[in-house]
């Protein structure tokens, strides 16, 4: 432990703060343009009443802009009942550098909602993210061209739905009004992948890592994701996807799996389907039967495995716990698991970190391929996939009438024919964009980190890419 010894744990927003100035320290920009970037443009502060059980009850909300170098901007809603000004902050500045790391173009908000959503049954809950939402949309917080929410903790499609449809009844004449957020139900202009893409976007973020032997001797790892021992803390939405798709694909064994109510440890690999059915079934992982049950979940954390995956909440591994951390892998799921300080630590001893801004950049990834479905009112696929088909049948028919007629004695093996003949739907064009989005930032990344020096780890190096964009984007804009 050196929390005695150690300066106090900065909150989130100075986390951010501090890895960003570690970052600009090497880069060459003007010191106001610095400023211009690091600050968060606006936060709107929100408190509404919504009368329910037969009293009025306030609620405070808040909705940060951090750039609006390109517009709209994007950020997930998060409902929690720890949400402040700070964290919303952060987050938004995190998506700022995520939109420009992957691409997305857009620049970075984040807004919450402080409320703990169990205490509230589905029809108070939707008036009070109806209201949340006509609050936001009335000043263009929430407009298809200015500012577009997506889901974030503690939020999912149902609140998307209910945002989307109260926008429509404010704005009846918008026929864009669809992409005034993503994340919404295919059944009200969503998008298939949406709901597991930031789990996906982490599978393919580790692939792409396992890609590079000379990366991964830098993790002190060897060989493929196959067999590698994968803790994960929090099975929600990205959680289980990213330990589903990693087990069920790669190869990966979860050995850990750390919930609120504390972790379930079994080195020959967790059945991630059975217990994420269990957590939905009794509210936690206690009690469940095939696994050693461990009441204190953050001990978990330290545990020894090759892959660390933190997909829960911000701060989790800091001052306090970091240098007992195992892992020489960590792949930041969650935005701002690891504490500025905690990350100078984990740096120290030689952990390899990919970064959130990175890791779970998927969800945006597949919000903005959402929102250009919206805009172009047609599904992805829609033009294309029987065209694909019928040239592929072409060739499936000249191959077996070649054989038949020169007595090959050829067969093409059904499983080969059917996957060859499907032309691609919209589910496997939003992998594939995810899957390119995913190795292309990658690389821009890792390109930085093996090339310059002074860069000693692909968070400062992701930092770099992205500041370099936003940057440039200002100056085109001639500021
Ligand atoms: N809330 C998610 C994030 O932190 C998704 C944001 C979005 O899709 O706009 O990246």
């Amino acid at each position: 432990m050196n929390t005695q010894s150690n300066p106090p744990e900065p909150s989130f927003r100075e986390s951010v703060d501090m890895m960003f100035n570690r970052a600009v320290a090497l880069m060459d920009l003007a010191p106001g343009l610095e400023e211009k970037i690091r600050v968060c443009n606006a936060t709107y502060t929100v408190r509404f009443g919504v009368r329910l059980r037969g009293d009025i009850h306030t609620f405070t909300g808040y909705r940060s802009v951090h750039s609006e170098h390109m517009e709209p901007v994007k950020g997930g809603l998060r409902f929690a009942p720890s949400v402040h000004q700070d964290e919303v902050e952060a987050l938004a500045a995190l998506m700022t550098y995520k939109c420009a790391l992957v691409e997305a173009p857009f620049g970075g908000s984040k807004g919450g909602l402080r409320i703990n959503p169990r205490d509230w049954e589905d029809h108070e809950l939707e008036l009070i993210t109806r209201r949340f939402a006509y609050e936001l949309i009335k000043r263009d917080l929430i407009n298809p061209a200015q500012n577009v929410p997506a889901p974030d903790m503690g939020t999912g499609e149902r609140e998307m739905a209910w945002i989307a449809d109260q926008f429509k009844r404010m704005n009846t004449t918008d026929i864009n009004g669809a992409a005034c957020v993503t994340g919404k139900p295919t059944n009200a202009g969503g998008i298939a992948g949406r709901v597991e893409a930031t789990g996906r976007g982490v599978q393919y973020a580790l692939q792409e890592f396992f890609r590079h032997p000379e990366d991964i001797a830098m993790a002190n790892l060897s060989g493929s994701l196959k067999g590698k021992r994968v803790i994960v803390q929090g099975l929600g939405n990205v959680g289980y996807h990213a330990a589903k798709f990693l087990s069920e694909e790669d190869g990966s064994l979860i050995t850990g799996i750390i919930e609120r109510d504390g972790a379930l440890h079994d080195e020959r690999g967790l059945n991630v389907e059975a217990v994420r059915e269990w957590i939905l079934k009794h509210g936690g992982v206690a009690g469940y039967p095939d696994a050693n049950h461990h009441m204190d979940g953050g001990a978990l954390l330290e545990e020894d495995c090759d892959i660390l995956i933190p997909a829960a909440l911000e701060g989790v591994i800091n001052l306090s716990n970091a240098d007992r951390i195992k892992a020489p892998l960590i792949i930041e799921a969650a935005n701002g698991p690891i504490t500025a300080g905690a990350d100078d630590i984990l740096r120290d001893n030689g952990c390899v970190i990919i970064p959130d801004m990175y890791a779970n950049a998927g969800g945006v990834t597949v919000s903005y391929f959402e929102w250009v479905k919206n805009l172009s009112h047609i599904r992805f696929g829609r033009m294309q996939r029987r065209a694909e088909e019928s040239r592929h049948q072409l060739v499936i028919d000249e191959l077996e009438r070649l054989s038949a007629d020169k007595d090959l004695g050829w067969e093409l093996s059904p499983n080969f024919k059917d996957r060859y003949l499907r032309g691609a739907g919209e589910l496997e064009l939003v992998r594939s964009g995810l899957d390119d989005t995913m190795r292309a930032a990658y690389q821009a990344m890792r390109q930085v980190w093996h090339a310059r020096s002074d860069v000693q780890d692909l968070r400062t190096a992701a930092y770099l890419v992205s500041i370099r964009k936003v940057a440039d984007s200002y100056r085109a804009k001639g500021l």
